[in-house]
């Protein structure tokens, strides 16, 4: 077959399986709001067997045969088709290495994880989640050894959530933040200044922090014609299509953040998705690059704008008119409460500052597991020893310690390093961004957001999966991942509101 007909053909059979995804996203999103519960046995089994349509398709050796037609061949040059038949191989490689009966294995192992974390963690039986836990860990070590990896089996997990990222340059990235970032949280731990967060648990009825999310939302650049918001207990964003992208988020009358800070983190996830190039949609080029660069959209739009004093200049005296609790509340008050850091001992109501750290912790221990430097029955040890390290905190329980988090219940290791890619990703981007822009700030003061979107737009949404995620950061933004960004952007914000030097 001639390398042009066999490429028509990966773009036909690439569109197909997106085509078949939609309708299955699209149950899944109703799975996660509004399917009644006597629907979940049906929807649940209507999903697997979506899936294994999909995974059929997507391993079908003629995949392979297409693939090495077009390989090598002058259509190469092309930098779309190569940009796709990069991401197809590897996609396709990897996912036709792992023999059918260890992802299944995989599968029914993190399924029965999942649900067996849930009730162990309200009985706090550690000793009973031990064997789950090691089952996960024998089994990622197998699927390491089925899909190859350069220099050690944890590049082989990081790879399925950060392609191209390799442990020896994670290594030194987070090196380099930790010392600054536990020295930045005793600083402000010993700051005689303390942010009045009493003003954000005052009264906030439901639905006019939902009023207020509805009309900030768009003009930050989430279309809701391509969109919607609606409500769960666990916030989410879904992609169906560009035209398509939906958000939840989740309402607590007495606690303004959750809601309002929780959106605009999913609208950033949302933009990103609806920023994608329509005209590949199906294909790889159209395609989101990694969930460190989703983070860093989501995260971006939720703290350097969302939480900075210019959002709020612009937002402030709006939000006074909605909320009566608001009423007395001086500006710089709330900003300050907005961006209080106090170590926790729940990664996920963690603070900008302190968040890293949990991140960290999680990273070292899954990597000394892997690495078989740490035995699982050591594991809430090693725990609460860097917890004490890092926060100055120890968990009295193993649910609010190394049993907090369903991701290593569900098998998930390799995972978590993509948050704090996320915030590095994001302070990196958006310092380039002011180099070229000018200063940010005084445009969010202004109500002028479309700016920032533009810029985001052209670097990195409309670039799908045009480059590996470390390739696009460096085209963007001119130099490799590099937690400077972050360090900066922290002591920068963080030292002047709690009155440090
Ligand atoms: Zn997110």
């Amino acid at each position: 077959m001639d390398a042009k007909t066999a490429y028509q053909e990966l773009l036909e059979r690439s569109r197909e399986r997106a085509y078949l995804s939609s309708p299955a996203r699209l149950a899944a999103w109703d799975l996660r709001t509004y399917i009644p519960k006597k629907g979940h046995p049906h929807r649940a089994q209507a999903l697997a067997a979506f899936s294994r349509m999909i995974h059929q398709k997507a391993t079908d050796p003629k995949i392979g045969e297409l693939l090495a037609a077009v390989e090598g061949s002058t259509l190469m040059e092309d930098p779309d088709v190569a940009a796709n038949v990069r991401a197809w191989r590897k996609d396709y490689d990897r996912t036709t290495k792992v023999p059918e009966s260890l992802a299944a294995e995989i599968a029914e192992a993190a399924s029965r994880g999942e649900s067996a974390w849930a009730e162990l963690r309200k009985k706090n039986d550690w000793e009973g989640f031990v064997p789950y836990l090691k089952r996960n860990i024998e089994l990622k070590k197998a699927y390491a050894e089925a899909v190859g990896y350069d220099e050690e089996v944890y590049d082989a997990l990081l790879e399925d959530y950060e392609e191209g990222l390799r442990t020896r340059e994670l290594v030194p990235l987070f090196e380099a933040l930790k010392a600054p970032a536990i020295q930045l949280v005793r600083e402000i731990q010993a700051a005689p200044k303390k942010p009045p967060v009493e003003i954000l648990h005052r009264h906030y009825p439901k639905g006019a922090q939902e009023a207020f999310v509805l009309e900030v939302l768009p003009e930050l650049g989430y279309d809701l014609e391509a969109g919607r918001l609606d409500e769960t207990a666990h916030p989410f964003a879904i992609r169906i299509h560009p035209g398509d992208v939906r958000i939840t988020t989740r309402y607590f009358e007495d606690f303004f953040n959750a809601a309002f800070f929780g959106s605009v983190h999913e609208a950033g996830h949302a933009m990103y998705e609806q920023g994608l190039p329509e005209e590949h949609w199906g294909t790889p080029l159209g395609e989101s690059v990694s969930l460190g660069v989703h983070e860093s959209q989501s995260r971006m739009w939720e703290n350097l704008v969302g939480r900075s004093r210019g959002f709020w200049q612009h937002y402030f005296p709006r939000a006074k008119e909605r909320f009566e609790a608001l009423a007395d509340v001086e500006l710089s008050d709330f900003v300050f409460a907005v961006n209080e850091v106090k170590p926790s001992l729940i990664r996920v109501e963690a603070d900008e500052v302190t968040y890293n750290l949990h991140i960290l912790l999680r990273f070292e221990l899954e990597l000394a597991l892997f690495r078989d430097e740490l035995k699982v029955e050591d594991l809430p040890q090693a725990w609460n020893e860097k917890m004490e390290a890092y926060l100055g905190l120890r968990p009295k329980t193993y649910a609010e310690g190394v049993m907090q988090d369903v991701h290593w219940a569900g098998g998930a290791f390799g995972y978590f390093p993509t948050y704090t890619l996320g915030n590095v990703y994001a302070a990196q981007l958006f310092a380039a961004a002011e180099r070229e822009l000018g200063a940010l700030e005084p445009r969010f003061a202004a109500g002028e957001f479309a700016v920032l979107l533009g810029w985001l737009r052209e670097r990195v949404h409309r670039q799908g999966r045009r480059y590996p995620p470390k390739e696009l950061i460096e085209r963007a933004t001119g130099a490799p991942p590099d937690t400077a960004f972050l360090l900066d952007y922290l002591n920068r914000k963080f030292r002047p509101l709690y009155g440090l030097t």
